[in-house]
């Protein structure tokens, strides 16, 4: 039976991530600060604990000595809230980047494999300056100029995960992913990104209420649901591909026409305002599948009307 470590693995993607691995029949150990925070983990063995504690990810590796490859999806992260306000950057830095340098050396030579999650965060902030974003091609990342210190984190393990493929022979494959949401996914507290906050906003709402939306909302994103991201990741692990790749939809839309969308799903009565004083982020992110699709042969693919009423359905049934 073929095993492997999933780290973050009481996180929101990696969660869905130890299902699917179980389901295909993987041996699953998976570690993390806190459980699933939603639903029982599946992993066969779950270790709770502090991946920036060098002893706690070096005896992950001793337990088992070899994995068959390696999950890293482990990170300090959040939405706008927590990413965009500065408050949190000195921590986002380095409790991310320590996992990071941790992990990366104890597998080294340790595992078949390992998957780096990186984000659509390190591409440079003057090319995302206007909503009609034609989508984010890898190279572009380079020269460096992140508009958020998470995304400078990301970019700099990327290269941490690199360095050791060249120096030490670890197989990486790393992915960028945009905007990633679905069931199970945070919806409050402060780390919960667009698609779920304005699940719950509409779901809290009564009808002919008002909801804010942060910024003017003509900010722009793409959305893939996880189940989509998963088939990537999975697509990608069994590549060759060592070079980053985006994961994300190629079908952008505004932070006003999600809420519409959600509003109409919710078959409420809402309008919208706008708290022009709250972070929102780049004017316009997009993921460009060209790289995905000549690399991998398939690109991301989905109805985001239908995933986004599995999302609001799920949200409203946590609120009432
Ligand atoms: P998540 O916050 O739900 O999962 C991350 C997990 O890492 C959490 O369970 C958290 O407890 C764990 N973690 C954090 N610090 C830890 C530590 N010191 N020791 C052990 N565990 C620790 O996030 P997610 O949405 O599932 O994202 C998974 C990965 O994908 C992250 O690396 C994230 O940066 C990346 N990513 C996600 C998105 C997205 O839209 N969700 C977009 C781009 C990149």
């Amino acid at each position: 039976m073929k095993k492997v470590l999933c780290l973050g693995a009481g996180g929101f993607i990696c969660s869905h991530m130890a299902t699917k691995l179980k389901n295909d029949g993987y041996y699953v150990v998976g570690a993390d600060l806190k459980l699933p925070d939603f639903s029982k983990t599946d992993c066969d063995e779950f270790y709770q604990g502090d991946l920036r504690n060098t002893e706690f990810v070096n005896n992950l590796f001793i337990y088992h000595n070899y994995y068959d490859f390696v999950l890293q999806m482990a990170a300090d992260m959040g939405g706008a809230l927590w990413v965009f306000t500065g408050e949190h950057d000195a921590d986002i830095l380095h409790n991310s980047a320590m996992i990071n340098l941790n992990v990366a050396k104890a597998a080294s030579n340790r595992v078949g494999k390992i998957f780096y999650s990186s984000s659509a965060c390190v591409y440079p902030e003057q090319i995302q300056s206007e909503p009609d974003n034609k989508g984010l091609k890898e190279h572009e990342a380079y020269p460096i100029n992140c508009d958020s210190d998470y995304g400078y984190e990301k970019i700099f393990s990327e290269r941490v995960y690199d360095a050791f493929r060249r120096n030490y022979g670890l197989d990486i494959r790393i992915a960028r992913f945009h905007n990633i949401f679905g069931v199970n996914g945070t919806y409050k507290g402060g780390r919960e990104k667009y698609p779920a906050a304005i699940c719950r906003k509409v779901a809290e709402a009564k009808d002919s209420d008002t909801i804010t939306i942060w910024g003017d909302g003509l900010q722009t994103r793409s959305f893939l649901n996880v189940n989509e991201c998963l088939k990537c990741v999975d697509l990608l692990m069994k590549s060759n591909v060592t070079e980053p790749l985006n994961i994300g939809s190629d079908e952008m839309i505004s932070v006003n026409d999600m809420a519409k969308m959600v509003i109409e799903i919710s078959g409420k009565d809402l309008k919208i305002e706008h708290d022009l004083t709250k972070p929102q982020g780049v004017r316009g992110r997009n993921s460009d599948n060209t790289l995905i699709k000549e690399k991998l042969g398939y690109a991301p693919k989905q109805d985001l009307k239908a995933e986004m009423t599995k999302l609001y359905n799920w949200v409203n049934s946590q609120i009432i």
